[in-house]
Protein backbone atom coordinates (compact mmCIF):
# COMPACT_ATOMS: atom_id res chain seq x y z
CA UNK A 1 0.00 0.00 0.00
CA UNK A 2 1.29 3.02 -1.15
CA UNK A 3 0.71 7.17 -0.55
CA UNK A 4 0.89 9.82 -2.66
CA UNK A 5 0.85 14.11 -2.20
CA UNK A 6 -2.17 15.39 -2.81
CA UNK A 7 0.31 18.06 -5.00
CA UNK A 8 1.68 15.38 -7.45
CA UNK A 9 5.28 16.47 -6.71
CA UNK A 10 6.64 13.72 -4.35
CA UNK A 11 7.38 9.94 -4.87
CA UNK A 12 4.74 7.47 -3.14
CA UNK A 13 5.80 6.30 0.43
CA UNK A 14 5.17 3.63 2.41
CA UNK A 15 2.96 3.73 5.95
CA UNK A 16 5.98 4.25 8.03
CA UNK A 17 7.33 6.61 5.96
CA UNK A 18 4.38 8.85 6.10
CA UNK A 19 3.88 8.15 9.74
CA UNK A 20 7.45 9.76 10.61
CA UNK A 21 7.06 12.72 7.89
CA UNK A 22 3.63 14.60 8.32
CA UNK A 23 3.42 16.79 5.31
CA UNK A 24 4.88 15.75 2.36
CA UNK A 25 8.30 17.34 0.61
CA UNK A 26 5.90 19.18 -2.05
CA UNK A 27 4.04 20.84 1.02
CA UNK A 28 1.08 18.59 -0.03
CA UNK A 29 -0.83 15.86 2.45
CA UNK A 30 -0.07 12.14 1.90
CA UNK A 31 -3.42 9.92 0.52
CA UNK A 32 -3.93 6.30 -0.02
CA UNK A 33 -3.19 5.69 -3.32
CA UNK A 34 -5.77 3.11 -3.90
CA UNK A 35 -8.61 2.98 -0.71
CA UNK A 36 -8.78 -0.51 0.71
CA UNK A 37 -12.12 -1.92 0.17
CA UNK A 38 -14.39 -3.50 2.48
CA UNK A 39 -16.98 -6.16 0.78
CA UNK A 40 -20.21 -6.94 2.31
CA UNK A 41 -19.14 -10.20 3.49
CA UNK A 42 -15.80 -8.96 5.47
CA UNK A 43 -18.41 -6.15 7.02
CA UNK A 44 -21.07 -8.94 8.37
CA UNK A 45 -17.84 -10.87 9.70
CA UNK A 46 -17.28 -7.76 11.74
CA UNK A 47 -20.73 -7.17 13.52
CA UNK A 48 -19.93 -8.44 17.12
CA UNK A 49 -16.05 -7.90 16.69
CA UNK A 50 -15.37 -4.95 19.99
CA UNK A 51 -13.68 -1.94 19.47
CA UNK A 52 -9.78 -2.89 19.34
CA UNK A 53 -10.82 -6.21 17.11
CA UNK A 54 -12.22 -3.75 14.67
CA UNK A 55 -9.98 -1.37 15.03
CA UNK A 56 -7.42 -4.12 14.16
CA UNK A 57 -8.96 -4.93 11.18
CA UNK A 58 -9.57 -2.08 9.67
CA UNK A 59 -6.22 -0.26 10.50
CA UNK A 60 -3.96 -3.01 9.50
CA UNK A 61 -5.18 -3.00 5.63
CA UNK A 62 -3.87 0.93 6.15
CA UNK A 63 -0.22 -0.54 7.88
CA UNK A 64 -0.42 -2.82 5.47
CA UNK A 65 3.37 -5.36 5.46
CA UNK A 66 5.26 -2.15 7.45
CA UNK A 67 4.52 -4.18 10.55
CA UNK A 68 3.92 -7.87 11.25
CA UNK A 69 0.17 -8.77 12.46
CA UNK A 70 0.70 -9.96 15.40
CA UNK A 71 3.03 -6.73 16.43
CA UNK A 72 -0.26 -4.56 15.37
CA UNK A 73 -2.40 -6.62 17.30
CA UNK A 74 -0.74 -5.66 20.23
CA UNK A 75 -0.76 -2.01 19.67
CA UNK A 76 -3.67 -2.06 18.90
CA UNK A 77 -5.02 -3.71 22.15
CA UNK A 78 -2.75 -1.96 24.18
CA UNK A 79 -3.98 1.41 22.69
CA UNK A 80 -7.75 1.10 23.81
CA UNK A 81 -7.06 -0.87 26.53
CA UNK A 82 -6.59 2.88 28.47
CA UNK A 83 -10.13 4.24 27.41
CA UNK A 84 -11.94 4.25 30.97
CA UNK A 85 -15.65 3.12 28.83
CA UNK A 86 -15.45 -0.68 28.38
CA UNK A 87 -16.99 -0.19 25.05
CA UNK A 88 -14.70 2.51 24.38
CA UNK A 89 -16.95 4.55 21.89
CA UNK A 90 -20.27 4.17 23.68
CA UNK A 91 -23.44 4.71 21.60
CA UNK A 92 -25.88 6.44 22.97
CA UNK A 93 -29.93 6.97 21.86
CA UNK A 94 -30.87 10.60 22.12
CA UNK A 95 -33.99 11.42 20.00
CA UNK A 96 -35.93 9.26 17.50
CA UNK A 97 -33.55 7.84 15.35
CA UNK A 98 -30.45 10.35 16.83
CA UNK A 99 -27.33 8.75 18.56
CA UNK A 100 -24.55 10.30 20.12
CA UNK A 101 -21.45 8.67 19.22
CA UNK A 102 -19.42 9.04 23.07
CA UNK A 103 -15.57 9.37 21.79
CA UNK A 104 -14.58 11.34 25.11
CA UNK A 105 -13.18 8.63 27.21
CA UNK A 106 -9.67 8.74 26.31
CA UNK A 107 -6.92 10.02 28.92
CA UNK A 108 -7.66 13.49 27.71
CA UNK A 109 -11.29 13.68 27.29
CA UNK A 110 -11.62 14.62 23.67
CA UNK A 111 -11.68 12.28 20.40
CA UNK A 112 -8.26 13.39 19.62
CA UNK A 113 -6.84 10.41 22.10
CA UNK A 114 -8.38 7.83 19.54
CA UNK A 115 -5.44 8.89 16.95
CA UNK A 116 -2.87 9.98 19.66
CA UNK A 117 -2.92 7.22 21.77
CA UNK A 118 -2.20 5.01 18.81
CA UNK A 119 0.28 7.16 17.16
CA UNK A 120 2.61 7.69 19.92
CA UNK A 121 2.96 3.76 20.12
CA UNK A 122 3.10 3.14 16.39
CA UNK A 123 5.83 6.03 16.58
CA UNK A 124 8.16 4.20 19.18
CA UNK A 125 7.68 0.86 17.73
CA UNK A 126 9.17 2.14 14.29
CA UNK A 127 11.83 4.34 16.03
CA UNK A 128 13.17 1.47 18.03
CA UNK A 129 13.55 -0.82 15.64
CA UNK A 130 15.56 2.21 13.16
CA UNK A 131 17.42 3.16 16.56
CA UNK A 132 16.49 6.65 15.69
CA UNK A 133 15.33 9.50 18.21
CA UNK A 134 12.94 12.46 16.79
CA UNK A 135 11.37 15.39 18.23
CA UNK A 136 7.42 16.03 17.97
CA UNK A 137 7.05 19.76 17.72
CA UNK A 138 3.18 21.10 17.91
CA UNK A 139 1.31 24.33 18.13
CA UNK A 140 -2.07 23.60 20.29
CA UNK A 141 -4.85 26.03 20.62
CA UNK A 142 -6.78 23.53 22.59
CA UNK A 143 -7.23 20.08 22.97
CA UNK A 144 -4.19 18.77 20.57
CA UNK A 145 -1.35 19.45 22.44
CA UNK A 146 -2.60 17.57 25.95
CA UNK A 147 -3.50 14.49 23.45
CA UNK A 148 -0.25 14.57 22.12
CA UNK A 149 1.84 14.94 24.87
CA UNK A 150 -0.64 11.98 26.60
CA UNK A 151 0.10 9.36 23.69
CA UNK A 152 3.68 10.07 23.67
CA UNK A 153 5.16 10.45 27.34
CA UNK A 154 5.53 6.85 27.36
CA UNK A 155 8.02 7.21 23.85
CA UNK A 156 11.27 6.01 24.57
CA UNK A 157 12.47 7.39 21.28
CA UNK A 158 10.64 10.24 21.60
CA UNK A 159 11.08 14.10 22.81
CA UNK A 160 8.10 16.36 22.71
CA UNK A 161 7.77 19.92 22.74
CA UNK A 162 4.08 21.62 22.84
CA UNK A 163 3.70 25.63 22.20
CA UNK A 164 0.73 27.13 23.95
CA UNK A 165 -0.36 30.79 24.14
CA UNK A 166 0.51 32.03 27.69
CA UNK A 167 -2.37 33.06 29.59
CA UNK A 168 -4.89 32.43 26.19
CA UNK A 169 -6.11 28.81 26.85
CA UNK A 170 -8.46 27.78 29.49
CA UNK A 171 -7.34 26.49 33.22
CA UNK A 172 -8.45 23.16 32.22
CA UNK A 173 -6.99 23.01 29.16
CA UNK A 174 -3.65 24.07 30.30
CA UNK A 175 -3.24 21.91 33.50
CA UNK A 176 -4.35 19.36 31.23
CA UNK A 177 -0.67 20.38 28.91
CA UNK A 178 1.50 21.35 32.04
CA UNK A 179 0.84 17.99 34.24
CA UNK A 180 1.73 15.46 31.87
CA UNK A 181 4.79 13.37 33.74
CA UNK A 182 7.62 12.38 31.98
CA UNK A 183 11.27 13.59 31.16
CA UNK A 184 10.21 13.74 27.53
CA UNK A 185 7.76 16.07 27.13
CA UNK A 186 7.89 19.53 27.69
CA UNK A 187 4.90 22.41 27.09
CA UNK A 188 5.84 25.94 26.43
CA UNK A 189 3.97 28.86 27.16
CA UNK A 190 4.75 31.68 24.48
CA UNK A 191 4.84 35.36 24.85
CA UNK A 192 2.06 35.49 22.13
CA UNK A 193 -1.27 34.52 20.41
CA UNK A 194 -1.96 30.69 18.55
CA UNK A 195 -0.68 32.20 15.33
CA UNK A 196 2.79 32.82 16.61
CA UNK A 197 2.68 29.51 18.15
CA UNK A 198 2.12 28.02 14.79
CA UNK A 199 4.68 30.34 12.43
CA UNK A 200 7.73 29.03 14.98
CA UNK A 201 6.75 25.62 14.52
CA UNK A 202 6.41 26.02 10.44
CA UNK A 203 9.63 28.00 10.57
CA UNK A 204 11.49 24.96 12.70
CA UNK A 205 9.81 22.33 10.32
CA UNK A 206 11.48 24.54 7.32
CA UNK A 207 14.72 24.25 8.57
CA UNK A 208 16.02 21.16 11.00
CA UNK A 209 19.67 22.94 11.12
CA UNK A 210 19.22 23.15 14.76
CA UNK A 211 18.86 19.74 15.71
CA UNK A 212 21.92 17.77 16.80
CA UNK A 213 22.67 15.27 13.83
CA UNK A 214 20.61 12.15 13.02
CA UNK A 215 17.84 13.79 14.50
CA UNK A 216 14.29 15.32 12.68
CA UNK A 217 10.85 16.82 13.70
CA UNK A 218 8.20 15.14 13.21
CA UNK A 219 4.55 16.42 13.07
CA UNK A 220 1.15 15.06 15.22
CA UNK A 221 -1.19 17.45 14.02
CA UNK A 222 -3.93 16.04 11.75
CA UNK A 223 -1.98 16.32 8.30
CA UNK A 224 -0.15 13.50 9.57
CA UNK A 225 -2.58 10.74 7.76
CA UNK A 226 -2.26 8.25 10.85
CA UNK A 227 -4.44 10.30 12.32
CA UNK A 228 -7.32 10.04 10.03
CA UNK A 229 -6.79 6.39 9.69
CA UNK A 230 -7.45 5.71 13.42
CA UNK A 231 -10.59 7.67 13.31
CA UNK A 232 -12.26 5.63 10.47
CA UNK A 233 -12.49 3.25 12.97
CA UNK A 234 -15.57 4.39 14.99
CA UNK A 235 -17.81 5.19 11.85
CA UNK A 236 -17.51 1.34 11.07
CA UNK A 237 -18.28 0.95 15.15
CA UNK A 238 -21.08 2.94 15.09
CA UNK A 239 -22.84 1.76 12.00
CA UNK A 240 -22.20 -1.69 13.06
CA UNK A 241 -23.98 -1.25 16.28
CA UNK A 242 -27.19 0.22 15.06
CA UNK A 243 -28.25 -2.12 11.97
CA UNK A 244 -25.07 -4.04 11.52
CA UNK A 245 -23.80 -1.90 8.85
CA UNK A 246 -26.20 -3.66 6.14
CA UNK A 247 -28.15 0.11 5.78
CA UNK A 248 -27.29 3.73 5.79
CA UNK A 249 -26.20 5.65 7.99
CA UNK A 250 -25.64 9.41 8.73
CA UNK A 251 -23.08 11.22 10.61
CA UNK A 252 -22.76 14.89 11.91
CA UNK A 253 -19.28 15.68 12.87
CA UNK A 254 -18.48 18.99 14.45
CA UNK A 255 -15.73 20.33 12.22
CA UNK A 256 -12.48 22.34 12.28
CA UNK A 257 -9.91 20.67 10.21
CA UNK A 258 -11.63 18.58 8.35
CA UNK A 259 -9.82 15.52 9.73
CA UNK A 260 -12.43 13.52 11.52
CA UNK A 261 -14.75 14.28 8.80
CA UNK A 262 -12.70 13.73 6.15
CA UNK A 263 -11.95 9.83 8.20
CA UNK A 264 -16.06 8.87 7.48
CA UNK A 265 -15.91 10.14 3.87
CA UNK A 266 -13.06 7.52 3.53
CA UNK A 267 -15.28 4.75 5.54
CA UNK A 268 -17.81 5.07 2.97
CA UNK A 269 -15.38 5.22 0.42
CA UNK A 270 -13.74 1.84 2.10
CA UNK A 271 -17.76 0.45 1.35
CA UNK A 272 -19.27 0.91 4.82
CA UNK A 273 -22.96 2.33 3.87
CA UNK A 274 -23.00 6.16 4.92
CA UNK A 275 -25.75 8.09 3.93
CA UNK A 276 -24.92 12.19 4.48
CA UNK A 277 -21.94 13.27 5.97
CA UNK A 278 -22.93 16.79 7.60
CA UNK A 279 -20.47 19.21 8.81
CA UNK A 280 -21.34 21.09 11.98
CA UNK A 281 -19.10 24.56 11.60
CA UNK A 282 -19.49 27.34 14.34
CA UNK A 283 -19.10 31.17 13.03
CA UNK A 284 -15.78 30.12 11.91
CA UNK A 285 -18.06 28.95 8.79
CA UNK A 286 -15.10 28.47 5.97
CA UNK A 287 -16.64 25.06 4.76
CA UNK A 288 -20.36 26.03 5.49
CA UNK A 289 -19.48 29.17 3.12
CA UNK A 290 -18.18 26.70 0.38
CA UNK A 291 -20.92 23.93 0.91
CA UNK A 292 -23.87 26.57 0.79
CA UNK A 293 -22.36 29.12 -1.79
CA UNK A 294 -19.55 27.87 -3.38
CA UNK A 295 -17.54 30.37 -2.35
CA UNK A 296 -14.17 29.51 -0.18
CA UNK A 297 -12.40 32.46 1.01
CA UNK A 298 -10.37 33.67 3.94
CA UNK A 299 -12.41 35.33 7.11
CA UNK A 300 -11.20 36.97 9.93
CA UNK A 301 -11.09 34.07 13.02
CA UNK A 302 -13.60 34.89 15.10
CA UNK A 303 -13.24 33.53 19.11
CA UNK A 304 -15.64 30.81 19.58
CA UNK A 305 -17.69 28.74 22.66
CA UNK A 306 -16.36 25.47 20.54
CA UNK A 307 -12.79 26.60 20.74
CA UNK A 308 -11.22 23.31 18.78
CA UNK A 309 -13.32 24.42 16.16
CA UNK A 310 -11.85 28.07 15.09
CA UNK A 311 -10.26 28.05 12.34
CA UNK A 312 -9.37 29.93 9.52
CA UNK A 313 -8.90 27.03 6.96
CA UNK A 314 -9.51 24.06 7.26
CA UNK A 315 -5.91 22.10 6.03
CA UNK A 316 -7.09 18.77 5.46
CA UNK A 317 -9.96 19.16 3.21
CA UNK A 318 -7.04 19.93 0.26
CA UNK A 319 -7.33 15.61 1.39
CA UNK A 320 -10.90 15.93 -0.25
CA UNK A 321 -9.69 18.38 -3.31
CA UNK A 322 -7.97 15.39 -4.62
CA UNK A 323 -10.83 13.62 -5.24
CA UNK A 324 -13.06 16.20 -6.12
CA UNK A 325 -10.65 17.28 -8.85
CA UNK A 326 -10.15 13.39 -9.86
CA UNK A 327 -6.92 13.75 -9.26
CA UNK A 328 -5.72 16.61 -11.07
CA UNK A 329 -3.05 17.63 -8.62
CA UNK A 330 -1.80 21.03 -10.68
CA UNK A 331 -5.87 22.11 -9.94
CA UNK A 332 -5.16 21.12 -6.14
CA UNK A 333 -2.20 23.14 -5.56
CA UNK A 334 -3.80 26.10 -7.56
CA UNK A 335 -6.71 26.05 -5.31
CA UNK A 336 -4.94 25.78 -1.83
CA UNK A 337 -1.97 28.10 -2.86
CA UNK A 338 -4.32 30.52 -4.32
CA UNK A 339 -6.59 31.35 -1.51
CA UNK A 340 -4.18 33.58 0.24
CA UNK A 341 -5.44 35.86 -2.79
CA UNK A 342 -8.42 35.74 -4.10
CA UNK A 343 -11.38 33.12 -3.03
CA UNK A 344 -11.76 30.17 -4.68
CA UNK A 345 -14.77 28.37 -6.59
CA UNK A 346 -15.33 24.79 -8.08
CA UNK A 347 -17.30 23.80 -11.22
CA UNK A 348 -20.89 23.33 -10.64
CA UNK A 349 -20.38 19.75 -11.51
CA UNK A 350 -17.83 19.41 -8.73
CA UNK A 351 -19.69 21.74 -6.25
CA UNK A 352 -22.80 19.07 -6.98
CA UNK A 353 -20.28 16.18 -6.20
CA UNK A 354 -19.46 17.71 -3.21
CA UNK A 355 -22.80 18.19 -2.02
CA UNK A 356 -23.85 14.96 -3.08
CA UNK A 357 -21.41 13.68 -0.09
CA UNK A 358 -21.87 16.17 2.43
CA UNK A 359 -24.18 18.47 3.85
CA UNK A 360 -23.33 21.50 6.22
CA UNK A 361 -24.70 23.78 9.22
CA UNK A 362 -23.16 26.99 10.63
CA UNK A 363 -24.29 26.89 14.31
CA UNK A 364 -23.31 30.21 17.05
CA UNK A 365 -22.70 30.32 20.20
CA UNK A 366 -26.59 31.30 21.18
CA UNK A 367 -27.82 28.63 19.16
CA UNK A 368 -24.76 26.32 20.70
CA UNK A 369 -26.34 27.38 24.42
CA UNK A 370 -29.70 26.75 23.47
CA UNK A 371 -29.06 22.97 22.18
CA UNK A 372 -27.14 22.05 25.42
CA UNK A 373 -30.17 23.51 28.02
CA UNK A 374 -32.88 22.25 25.50
CA UNK A 375 -30.80 18.82 25.39
CA UNK A 376 -30.51 18.81 28.70
CA UNK A 377 -34.08 19.47 29.92
CA UNK A 378 -35.64 16.98 27.67
CA UNK A 379 -33.00 14.23 27.90
CA UNK A 380 -31.06 15.38 30.84
CA UNK A 381 -27.82 14.79 28.90
CA UNK A 382 -24.92 17.33 29.01
CA UNK A 383 -23.80 18.01 25.96
CA UNK A 384 -20.17 19.70 25.52
CA UNK A 385 -20.40 22.96 23.28
CA UNK A 386 -18.59 21.35 20.08
CA UNK A 387 -20.95 18.25 20.35
CA UNK A 388 -23.86 21.02 20.21
CA UNK A 389 -22.70 22.06 17.31
CA UNK A 390 -22.87 18.26 15.84
CA UNK A 391 -26.61 17.82 17.29
CA UNK A 392 -28.22 21.14 15.89
CA UNK A 393 -26.54 20.30 12.45
CA UNK A 394 -28.13 16.86 12.44
CA UNK A 395 -31.13 18.22 13.44
CA UNK A 396 -31.20 20.82 10.10
CA UNK A 397 -29.62 19.05 7.50
CA UNK A 398 -31.15 15.09 8.66
CA UNK A 399 -35.06 16.24 9.67
CA UNK A 400 -36.63 14.44 6.50
CA UNK A 401 -34.17 11.34 6.06
CA UNK A 402 -35.02 8.10 7.46
CA UNK A 403 -31.29 7.05 8.20
CA UNK A 404 -30.70 6.97 11.35
CA UNK A 405 -28.19 9.82 12.25
CA UNK A 406 -24.46 9.62 14.42
CA UNK A 407 -23.42 12.78 16.07
CA UNK A 408 -20.30 12.39 17.36
CA UNK A 409 -19.71 13.59 20.84
CA UNK A 410 -15.97 14.87 20.61
CA UNK A 411 -15.51 16.28 24.06
CA UNK A 412 -16.64 16.06 27.89
CA UNK A 413 -18.37 18.58 28.84
CA UNK A 414 -16.17 19.06 32.41
CA UNK A 415 -13.28 20.41 29.16
CA UNK A 416 -15.51 23.49 28.35
CA UNK A 417 -17.25 24.92 31.50
CA UNK A 418 -17.94 28.43 29.82
CA UNK A 419 -20.22 27.58 27.61
CA UNK A 420 -22.14 25.24 30.34
CA UNK A 421 -22.39 27.91 32.47
CA UNK A 422 -23.38 30.72 29.62
CA UNK A 423 -26.51 27.77 29.08
CA UNK A 424 -27.63 28.28 32.44
CA UNK A 425 -26.13 24.56 33.43
CA UNK A 426 -23.63 23.68 36.41
CA UNK A 427 -20.57 22.28 35.16
CA UNK A 428 -19.79 18.38 35.88
CA UNK A 429 -17.27 17.03 37.56
CA UNK A 430 -14.21 15.89 35.93
CA UNK A 431 -14.14 12.43 35.57
CA UNK A 432 -12.36 10.16 38.23
CA UNK A 433 -9.00 9.75 36.79
CA UNK A 434 -8.46 13.51 36.40
CA UNK A 435 -10.78 14.71 39.47
CA UNK A 436 -7.24 15.93 41.64
CA UNK A 437 -6.06 17.52 38.01
CA UNK A 438 -6.59 21.38 39.94
CA UNK A 439 -4.25 20.14 42.61
CA UNK A 440 -1.81 18.52 40.59
CA UNK A 441 1.59 20.56 40.22
CA UNK A 442 2.36 22.16 37.36
CA UNK A 443 5.24 21.82 35.15
CA UNK A 444 5.54 24.90 32.15
CA UNK A 445 8.20 27.34 30.69
CA UNK A 446 7.35 30.66 29.52
CA UNK A 447 9.43 31.65 27.04
CA UNK A 448 9.22 35.09 24.66
CA UNK A 449 7.49 34.13 21.24
CA UNK A 450 10.42 34.01 19.08
CA UNK A 451 11.90 31.14 16.89
CA UNK A 452 15.56 31.55 18.64
CA UNK A 453 14.19 31.01 21.64
CA UNK A 454 12.19 27.81 20.99
CA UNK A 455 15.12 25.92 18.93
CA UNK A 456 17.57 27.60 22.04
CA UNK A 457 15.12 24.97 24.71
CA UNK A 458 15.40 22.15 22.58
CA UNK A 459 18.81 22.25 21.77
CA UNK A 460 19.16 22.73 26.06
CA UNK A 461 17.22 19.58 26.77
CA UNK A 462 16.86 17.02 23.65
C1 LIG B 1 -10.20 18.97 17.20
C2 LIG B 1 -11.62 19.03 17.62
C3 LIG B 1 -12.67 19.20 16.69
C4 LIG B 1 -12.43 19.41 15.21
O1 LIG B 1 -11.94 18.26 14.56
P1 LIG B 1 -11.27 18.38 13.11
O2 LIG B 1 -10.70 17.04 12.83
O3 LIG B 1 -10.18 19.43 13.25
O4 LIG B 1 -12.30 18.80 12.14
C5 LIG B 1 -13.99 19.19 17.17
N1 LIG B 1 -14.25 19.04 18.49
C6 LIG B 1 -13.26 18.88 19.40
C7 LIG B 1 -13.63 18.77 20.85
C8 LIG B 1 -11.92 18.88 19.02
O5 LIG B 1 -10.95 18.72 19.93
Amino acid sequence: MKYISTRGKSPARNFEEVLLTGLAPDGGLYIPEAVPQVSPAQLAGWKDLGYAELAFEIIRLYVDDCMPAEDLREIVNETYAVFSHPDVAPLTPMADNEYVLELFHGPTLAFKDFALQLLGRLLDYFLARRRKHVAILGATSGDTGSAALEGCRHCEWVDMYILYPHNRVSEVQRRQMTTVPGDNVNSLALEGNFDDCQNIVKKAFADQSFLPEGYQLVAVNSINFSRIMAQIVYYFYAALKINGAQAPVSFSVPTGNFGDIYAGYLAKKMGLPVDRLVIATNKNDILHRFMSSNQYNLEDLEPSLSPSMDIMVSSNFERFLFDLFKGDTDRVTDFVTGLSRDPQTVSNEEWAFAKAIFDSCRVDDDTTCETISGVYAEYGYLLDPHTATGIKAARVCCANNPAPVVCLATAHPAKFADAITRAGLETPALPPHLSDLMKREERTTVLPATLDAVTGFIQKTL
